[in-house]
């Protein structure tokens, strides 16, 4: 697949862009500096990949703002080999990264249509999750807990019990929880029964849908 002087010379402004921006992780900014975005969108929209915009993708979703996903892999701290969960594989974009951090990833997607597609896709690039699944992350996905880290990319209207149930003790959840807008929630496993929840600033994302939606 074309990945060509140009598009690797966009990808490092968009590296500086945000390193400028306040993401100082250089194991993340690395990440995103090998990961050809512009693979994941349509081959018209090359001009738009290395902006940092949310674009829309199949389906009605759109892959995540460049710096949102900077910023939520940051947070996650990710170790390699760390079992991370990802909620909405979406494009693919965000476990993308998260396997470029040399994590292990599970990843679910409630949209038929881009979870066949994104499968496909993936290994292509020479990305390989552990997992990808079908189905609705509301539930998280008990068959392999406990996770290292849990990752919603998608806005969630409050946090499911399930997720919090499936961390590690000194796991990290990592979810945007608000319907119209979100707060960017860091919430992690204390203890069996203990949580501790850090809030950042106001982020905007496709809703986390019920089943029937
Ligand atoms: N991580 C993606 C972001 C995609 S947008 C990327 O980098 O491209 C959010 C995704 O969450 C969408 O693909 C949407 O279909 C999915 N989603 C929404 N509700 C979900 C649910 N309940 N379970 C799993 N995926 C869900």
């Amino acid at each position: 697949m074309n990945d060509n002087f140009r598009h690797q010379g966009l990808r490092l402004k968009l590296v500086e862009l945000l390193r400028n921006k306040g993401i100082a992780n250089d194991k993340v900014l690395m990440a995103i500096s090998k990961i050809p975005r512009h693979l994941f969108l349509d081959k018209a929209f090359l001009d738009f990949a290395y902006q940092d915009k949310a674009f829309p993708i199949a389906a009605s979703q759109t892959i995540s703002q460049p710096y949102t996903v900077a910023f939520q892999s940051q947070l996650l701290e990710v170790k390699k080999e760390a079992k991370i969960l990802e909620i909405g594989t979406g494009s693919g974009y965000q476990t993308a990264v998260l396997c470029e951090l040399g994590a292990i990833v599970y990843s679910i997607e409630r949209q038929k249509e881009l979870f066949k597609k994104t499968s496909l896709f993936l290994p292509k690039i020479g990305c390989y999750p552990k997992k990808l699944i079908f189905g609705d992350g509301y539930n998280g996905y008990k068959s392999e807990a406990p996770y290292d880290s849990i990752l919603v990319t998608a806005g969630a209207p409050f946090i499911p019990k399930s997720l919090l149930n499936q961390l590690k003790i000194s796991g990290k959840l990592v979810i945007p929880v608000g319907e119209k807008t979100q707060i960017m929630t860091l919430i992690t496993r204390i203890s069996e029964k203990k949580f501790k929840k850090i809030e950042f600033g106001e982020f905007k994302f496709v809703p986390l849908l019920k089943e029937k939606n």
